[in-house]
């Protein structure tokens, strides 16, 4: 008995987001997630257009476009989503740093993403709290900054057509049909997976590894910082693919709180807090910020990003194993990315236009070997 047209597995944001538009496209869409605890829960919602390379930019870019319709809706509907357009300083501490700033600034204007330099007086001027001495900051306006977790359950929720959710965890997939632990079998046309870390469970052919992170959230001090700030020195930490880095990054939340990372370690699967890398993640910040000193921080916690060799997401049919349909690796970019994820899962299950070109996502890109498993 077909129980759907599609199954998607996982319900974090990428599984929510590639649901949300299928049932768009007028499917019966039936979600299964079990509960594991995923990226979705752990992350740090920073909506931002990354370009490190032309099909990170296009991904990113166009997810923006859609976060910037979606988010003003879900928040109005559910304010727990607080999607809020704060826009991100990328902070530069000398001229080194500055020159890459512009450089950023010239890409990302060739794309039509409306950002500007600033200069150290008025970055100072911006945020008070940022250290004397800072070079000067490139802003780009239309990034943003979504509760995660609050912005799934609105995809699942207010889906153009109604998607049936279950709490279950499933244990095999064969063609269109999918094995849960306690033995039954759902049925569709298409399965989706979007388990993140999870997926290998599933697929073990697929590439991913963990890569776990810290964060820190403190209390409440509203107006302290506006912006989301991220030091320029970020992006080659993010892409580091061994041993472990940290970064500063700072989110003001709109509940007056300041959520503050980055640490970015391989080869571990402890969710344990690991006290030296966030003493080194906060000896960053305060470098930074020194009056983060002086605040009350609540909770600490660590989650894992799922990536691939080359850092991008695989979206797309799987190469070998029929009916299947991948959305996973998303590394720490999958809150941006889910939207255009999704479209782009969706136009290629469907049939429908592309929205932009599949091959850089593609599973075939790796190892035909490892994914014929
Ligand atoms: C510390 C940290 C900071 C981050 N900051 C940002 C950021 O600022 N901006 C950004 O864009 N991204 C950020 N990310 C990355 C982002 O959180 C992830 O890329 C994204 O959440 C991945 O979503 P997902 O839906 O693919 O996976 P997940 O959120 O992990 O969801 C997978 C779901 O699948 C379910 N599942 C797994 N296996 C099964 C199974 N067998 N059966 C049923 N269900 C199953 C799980 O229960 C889970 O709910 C960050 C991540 C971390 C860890």
């Amino acid at each position: 008995m077909r129980h759907a047209d599609v199954i998607v597995i996982g319900a974090g944001i990428v599984g929510a987001a590639c649901a949300h538009v299928l049932a768009g496209r007028g499917l019966h869409v039936l979600v299964l997630d079990a509960r594991l605890g995923g990226a979705t829960a752990a992350g740090m919602g920073h909506l931002v257009v990354m370009d490190d390379n032309p099909a990170e930019l296009a991904l990113s870019q166009a997810s923006l476009a859609l976060w910037h319709a979606w988010g003003p809706r879900m928040t109005a509907d559910q304010p727990g989503c607080a999607y809020t357009n704060c826009g991100t300083l990328w902070l530069a501490a000398n001229d080194a740093e500055m020159a890459g700033a512009e450089e950023k600034a010239q890409r990302l204007q060739r794309h039509g993403l409306p950002c500007e330099l600033l200069d150290a007086a008025t970055l100072r001027r911006l945020e008070p709290a940022l250290r004397p001495g800072l070079r000067g900051a490139l802003k780009v306006s239309g990034d943003s900054v979504v509760y995660a977790p609050n912005a799934a359950q609105w995809l699942l929720q207010q889906a153009p057509r109604q998607i049936r959710f279950e709490q279950a965890e499933a244990c095999r997939i064969e063609g269109g049909r999918v094995q849960l632990v306690d033995g039954s079998w759902r049925e569709a046309q298409a399965v989706v997976l979007a388990a993140g870390i999870h997926a290998t469970r599933l697929c073990p052919e697929l590439p991913i590894r963990p890569k776990k992170g810290h964060l820190l959230i403190t209390d409440r001090y509203p107006g302290v910082v506006r912006h989301q700030l991220v030091e320029l020195g970020y992006i080659s930490n993010a892409h580091q693919t061994d041993g472990t880095s940290v970064a500063f990054n700072l989110q003001p939340r709109s509940t007056g709180q300041l959520l503050l990372g980055s640490s970015r370690q391989f080869d571990t699967t402890d969710p344990a807090i690991d006290q030296d890398v966030l003493a080194r993640m906060l000896r960053r910040a305060l470098d930074y910020m020194p009056g983060l000193a002086g605040l009350n921080a609540i909770r600490t916690w660590t989650g894992f990003r799922a990536t691939t060799p080359d850092s991008l997401p695989i979206i797309g049919r799987h190469p070998t194993r029929d009916q299947l349909w991948l959305a996973v690796g998303h590394e720490g970019l999958g809150v941006t990315t889910a939207p255009a994820t999704a479209e782009l899962l969706a136009a290629q299950l469907t049939g429908g236009p592309l929205p932009l070109d599949p091959a850089p996502f593609a599973a075939q890109r790796f190892s035909l070997e490892g994914l014929a498993a």
